[in-house]
């Protein structure tokens, strides 16, 4: 995939109408307020640029999953008034996305002035990226400017249908994505190491697999994920989370990727709990020894001490995916454990998906990692090399 693409600064933009697809995507309480608005804080500069440059800017962007019907719980309503807030100018919304209010609101928007388009994913067209659809975006705007890198492995209307109609170039954020993470797999500094976690096995286990036989030194594996390969490899894992169906690909790994000159390892001790509760019965047991009635939910101080050394002498970090069940504080020490060495690495520290990030965030070390990818699935796909359409669609930079 090429990862050279142009981008806002390099076309004139000055007095043009922008679709600028953002990924606004945020997490929203019962009351439906924002509780965490660093998506669209990360938005403002290319936004902001734009504003600068007389553009006139018509936003767009979804949240949640609609499912094509629209549904007042997922309206981007608090996100214009967020917008409005850190932008100090009216951010009218346009409720019906390509019908006459949105087109004559988008006619009448001057250059400097900003607007944004009702949840995208309230169409159905969006996500089967209707050509007709994407056509009545397009015929508001006079250029494609893509900032969602959270949906760039999505071929959806608004971000990658668009481009076939109008110009299209990248936003800074996305620039910045594919900035660091492209350098890094195409020329990383060693040693290597991915870290990752969470629970889908089967998400993740192509880009290990690629991670091992052609960039990293070392691929560490914790979280759910990890009892798989426990098992695989002969060891009990009481009842901690197993994809069974897994087993044969996740076995044999270790030895392909030593014959390639890396190394898979996984955790040494396991904190086990007799219920999926914090208040459970706890205790730390070594790999491979979980007993019936127990299952892995966190890494243990063994393992905490391996990792963590070999992550503070990285030269290049990726990590994705908790090492634990977080969201219980019982749970929580070995993915702090681990974002406080990612945090302290000497060398380039990229940090993808959801939970890790939030973790790097709640702990004040966002100033101390290199990344944070705003894209949870986009940046697992991009580290697998695999061409995202979103990014695909762009113009090549020169
Ligand atoms: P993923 O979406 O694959 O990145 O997984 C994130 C989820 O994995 C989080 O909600 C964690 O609670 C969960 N998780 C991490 N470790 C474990 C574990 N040992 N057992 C069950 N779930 C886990």
């Amino acid at each position: 995939m090429n990862y050279h693409k142009k981008s806002v600064t390099d076309i004139d933009v000055s007095g043009k109408k922008v679709f600028l697809r953002c990924d606004f995507n945020v997490p929203l309480n019962d009351q439906g307020e924002i509780t965490n608005d660093i998506r669209i804080r990360s938005a403002l500069p290319t936004i902001r640029y734009l504003l600068e440059q007389k553009a006139a800017i018509i936003l767009c962007s979804h949240l949640g999953r609609p499912k094509g019907k629209v549904n007042p719980a997922m309206s981007l309503k608090p996100v214009a008034q967020r917008l409005k807030e850190f932008l100090n100018m009216e951010v009218p919304l346009a409720e019906d996305i390509i019908g006459p209010q949105a087109k004559a609101m988008a006619a009448a928007l001057e250059p400097g002035q900003v607007m944004l388009l009702e949840n995208i994913r309230f169409c159905p067209e969006e996500e089967k990226n209707d050509p007709a659809f994407a056509k009545e975006l397009a015929s508001m705007a006079d250029i494609f400017v893509n900032d969602a890198f959270g949906t760039a492995h999505r071929a959806h209307a608004s971000t990658a249908g668009v481009a076939d109609y109008l110009p299209a170039v990248c936003g800074f954020l996305i620039k910045k994505e594919i900035g660091i993470m492209g350098r890094a797999m195409e020329s990383p500094e060693h040693p290597f190491v991915a870290i990752l976690g969470g629970a889908k096995v089967d998400e993740k286990l192509a880009l290990i697999e690629r991670l091992l036989l052609e960039h990293c030194d070392y691929v560490l594996v914790l979280g759910g994920m990890s009892y798989t390969f426990m098992k695989a490899e002969g060891g009990t894992i009481g009842d901690s989370l197993c994809n069974d169906a897994m087993l044969d690909e996740v076995r044999g790994l270790k030895e392909k990727a030593e014959a390639c000159g890396s190394k898979l390892m996984l955790p040494l001790d396991n904190i086990v709990a007799d219920r999926f509760a914090n208040d459970a019965n706890i205790m730390c047991v070594q790999s491979g020894h979980i007993p019936d009635g127990f299952m892995g939910m966190d890494i243990g101080p063994k393992t905490i001490e391996a990792y963590t050394k070999i992550i503070e002498e990285a030269r290049t970090v990726v990590w994705n995916g908790p090492a634990g069940v977080f969201e219980m504080p019982n749970f929580a020490n070995g993915t702090r454990a681990i974002a406080t060495a990612v945090a302290h690495s000497k060398g380039i520290s990229i940090v993808g998906g959801g939970d890790s990030a939030a973790a790097v965030d709640q702990l004040g070390f966002s100033r101390q990692v290199t990344h944070i990818s705003t894209g949870g699935g986009a940046s697992l796909e991009f580290l697998q090399g695999l061409e995202l359409p979103g990014i695909a669609c762009l113009q090549d930079a020169e």
